[in-house]
């Protein structure tokens, strides 16, 4: 369950298309920030009027601003049917006209833009990947070509590499696990098996959560439980082997050096104090308790990886894939808390003109669009 600590103060009001006043506010969005439901979204964004009023408020936050002579104002709205996706704002002094999709992934595209809300919600929110069928299906679409081509533009938006590195104040676990599968006509053994290095930050829960939590740290010997603790930043990438070299470059490409890092035993990491870090290791001996006690979460992250690929793709990912569906996963994973931050990304909305809610900013996740 995701609590936002406050309303997010877009300018966003969009919803119900009926009532299309301009000054009017009408429906608001969902004070955690984001329609949490497929009927709360529909609500919101009913029709092709209200995705574009949100695209507007999106993109000019505090009213129109001509991209040719910068004058601020109300521009020309050009009449545009309902269905068009290419909305057009004409400036007032020097008449240039404006696409509202112009750089967005709608851009130059005849489909909806009520389809590719709905689609890019689709993409950002449901953990379980969709396949271009799936897709087709639940936008009623008559054409797959159509989806798939929604679908591989929206995805082309979670594939990029996160650059920025994670530790700094909270501890790291980092692991490998194997992923890939079987292949049933190479003959007995294990074929296509890739190691995959994760690094996750450890945080504590905030106040509220930790009171409850307190009630049973007790019990386990003062051992910090799952419940009071949460995932924080992911980092996920293919390792050709179980080296030094390997494992350790993982690290010190990802994690900021001085960060605690938690490992288990195998001696790839033994660089790592040696690199910087605070290194915390303990042979776990395939003990469960221990795995559970000392790499809680990346465990977690493991498990639901792969449930992920077997569910989504069955298994059959081929390997000069592979990079692009662990970064997939990676984008989702590090946006759950932030649907609307996800939302927008994968529509190729400028990430820099939305105000941060208060989570973000809390978190320190929040990156000033000046950095
Ligand atoms: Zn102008």
């Amino acid at each position: 369950m995701f609590i936002f600590l406050g309303f997010h103060e877009t300018k966003i009001i969009p919803g119900d298309g009926r009532q299309s006043s301009q000054t009017q506010p009408n429906q608001t969005m969902d004070p955690r920030g984001f329609p949490t439901s497929l009927p709360e979204f529909q609500k919101v964004f009913p029709n092709n009027q209200a995705c574009k009023k949100y695209l507007e408020s999106v993109r000019w936050p505090d009213g129109f601003i001509c991209p040719r002579c910068a004058t601020q104002g109300e521009p020309f709205r050009l009449p545009d049917s309902e269905e068009s996706c290419s909305v057009v704002l004409k400036c007032r002094a020097c008449r240039k006209p404006t696409s509202l999709t112009a750089g967005t992934v709608m851009q130059s595209s005849h489909t909806p833009l009520t389809t590719w809300f709905w689609a890019a919600y689709l993409v950002t929110t449901q953990t379980p990947g969709q396949s271009a069928l799936q897709f087709q299906r639940q936008l009623g679409l008559s054409r797959y070509e159509t989806a798939f081509q929604i679908l591989h533009k929206l995805r082309a938006g979670m594939v990029r590499p996160e650059r920025d590195c994670i530790g700094g104040e909270y501890p790291v676990e980092v692991d490998e696990c194997m992923v890939g599968g079987r292949s049933r006509n190479l003959g007995q053994g294990v074929h296509d098996m890739a190691i995959v290095s994760g690094a996750v930050e450890v945080r504590p829960r905030k106040e509220t959560d930790d009171r409850k939590a307190s009630r049973y740290a007790h019990h386990e010997g003062g051992k910090p439980l799952r419940r009071t603790i949460y995932a924080g930043r992911l980092r996920l990438r293919i390792s050709e082997s179980r080296t030094r070299p390997v494992l350790c470059k993982f690290v010190t490409d990802n994690v900021i050096p001085g960060s605690t890092i938690r490992t288990d035993a195998c001696n790839g990491y033994d660089p790592l104090q040696s690199l910087g870090y605070v290194h915390h290791k303990l042979a776990l001996n395939g003990d469960p308790e221990k795995a559970e006690a000392h790499l809680p979460m990346i465990h977690i992250v493991f498990s639901n990886l792969k449930a992920w690929l077997i569910g989504t793709h069955h298994g059959r990912i081929e390997r000069h894939h592979l990079q692009a569906y662990l970064n997939e996963f990676v984008f989702r994973f590090n946006r759950r808390f932030y649907p609307m931050t996800a939302f927008n990304s994968v529509l190729g909305l400028a990430a820099r003109s939305i105000p941060p809610t208060y989570e973000e900013l809390y978190s320190g996740e929040w990156q000033h669009p000046a950095g």
